[in-house]
């Protein structure tokens, strides 16, 4: 699977992975950030990922300091592609709206649906958590590659 920024400078690739499932954050933070209503991601293996190109970064620390999200663009056009968490290593988070195929993608989980937008209706067969839901589930949820979690 492979994807990229809107300019074509910044392309990535996974490695033998299937489709992911993804999920999606309603935060206002989510919303701010994509500049749109939610954020689609996908996570993936770090030592499956590549990305050519130069990407830029940004590092933001949770308000505890515990954790530092660190997140990456193009740029050039600024298109958000993927971020790590200190606190899930070995993991990257992909914006869903960069796969070359994201219409190949599924949303299985919402997180934040207090903060939806009202317009937005969401799809009851699938889990989802007025804020932030419990990692283990979530990641259980989409099937992430985290040690310990059964891969199917
Ligand atoms: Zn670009
Ligand atoms: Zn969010």
């Amino acid at each position: 699977m492979e994807g990229g920024c809107r300019c074509g400078s910044v392309r990535w690739r996974i490695e033998g992975e299937r489709i992911p499932r993804t999920y999606a954050c309603h935060c206002l933070d989510c919303q701010t950030w994509s500049g749109s209503a939610f954020s689609q991601q996908a996570i993936v293996a770090r030592e499956r990922f590549e990305c050519i190109g130069k990407v830029g970064q940004f590092d933001l620390p949770s308000s505890d300091g515990n954790r530092i999200s660190n997140q990456f663009a193009c740029p050039a056009c600024f298109t958000r592609l993927y971020n790590t968490n200190t606190s899930r290593p070995g993991l990257v988070a992909i914006r869903a709206g960069t796969f070359d195929d994201s219409h190949q993608l599924t949303v299985v989980a919402h997180i934040w649906t207090k903060r939806k937008q009202p317009w937005l209706t969401i799809d009851e067969r699938y889990p989802s958590w007025p804020e932030g839901a419990p990692q283990a589930e979530l990641f259980r949820l989409i099937d992430a590659p985290v040690a310990g979690l059964s891969r199917k």
